[in-house]
């Protein structure tokens, strides 16, 4: 299979999971992960129907949204202080935000663009020293504290899950959607309600029981960009 037929499948596998567990299929968005492409190979999953794209690198997310500005370019790496002036222009959402001293540069970087900056607060749900993001607990201070930006907009939350452990897996998911449940609608000062509609969670290996859990966003990469990926059962 090719770039284009992998992608076809899993969006064909993913309305299905979707229909299964009695969603419908609009409501959750195929992030296609190009990290490990060149900016040419990007037009094959295009050719296929991909409409969003993420990156982790500022240096693969502003060659790649300057030569496909028709699709969405998604942040999902790493933020480093000194790129937040190149990841803005180019992002449709940044999924990976986590820390408060990065909140007053995107909102200077967004007002400077022109835009109101969508983001998702990355939350590290299973506590695994590996991951990045907040504690649970801490996200209500971060919301607190995105308040006070005009041009930034906090639209729902994102995590990753630790590999190889299906209940692990399962209990990020749940208390990923737990912790949206109790923070949707928090009502602030600054902006008035909150509505946290976006869940990004699941990966190649592990997007089926984030859908079964409320995900709107799956972040797909190997799935689709690598030959030598084996789907799990
Ligand atoms: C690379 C990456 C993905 C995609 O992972 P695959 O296992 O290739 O599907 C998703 N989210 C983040 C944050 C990533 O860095």
């Amino acid at each position: 299979m090719g770039i284009a037929q992998r992608y076809a499948h899993v969006r064909g596998q993913i309305d299905e999971v979707c229909r299964a567990a009695g969603r419908d299929p609009k409501t959750v968005k195929l992030l296609a992960v190009s990290k490990t492409v060149d900016v040419p190979t990007v037009a094959e999953a295009i050719a296929a129907g991909a409409t969003a794209f993420g990156e982790n690198r500022p240096d693969q997310l502003v060659p790649k949204q300057a030569a496909y500005p028709q699709a969405e370019w998604h942040f999902i790496g790493n933020i480093q202080s000194r790129r937040i002036k190149d990841i803005v222009p180019a992002a449709t959402l940044i999924h990976s935000v986590f820390k408060q001293e990065h909140l007053a540069k995107i909102d200077a970087a967004a007002q400077a663009a022109g835009k109101v900056q969508d983001i998702l607060v990355e939350v590290n749900v299973s506590g695994e020293e590996s991951k990045s993001g907040l504690e649970p607990g801490d996200v209500r201070a971060f919301l607190e504290a995105a308040d006070a930006f005009d041009h930034i907009r906090v639209c729902g939350l994102m995590t990753m899950a630790p590999r190889y452990d299906e209940q692990t897996v399962e209990i990020t998911f749940r208390g990923l959607a737990e912790l949206r449940d109790k923070l949707d609608g928090l009502h602030l000062p600054h902006h008035g309600q909150v509505v946290l509609s976006e869940l990004s969670m699941g990966m190649s290996e592990d997007w089926q029981c984030a859908i079964r859990h409320g995900a709107t966003i799956v972040r797909i990469g190997r799935a689709i960009f690598s030959d030598e990926f084996e789907p799990v059962a």
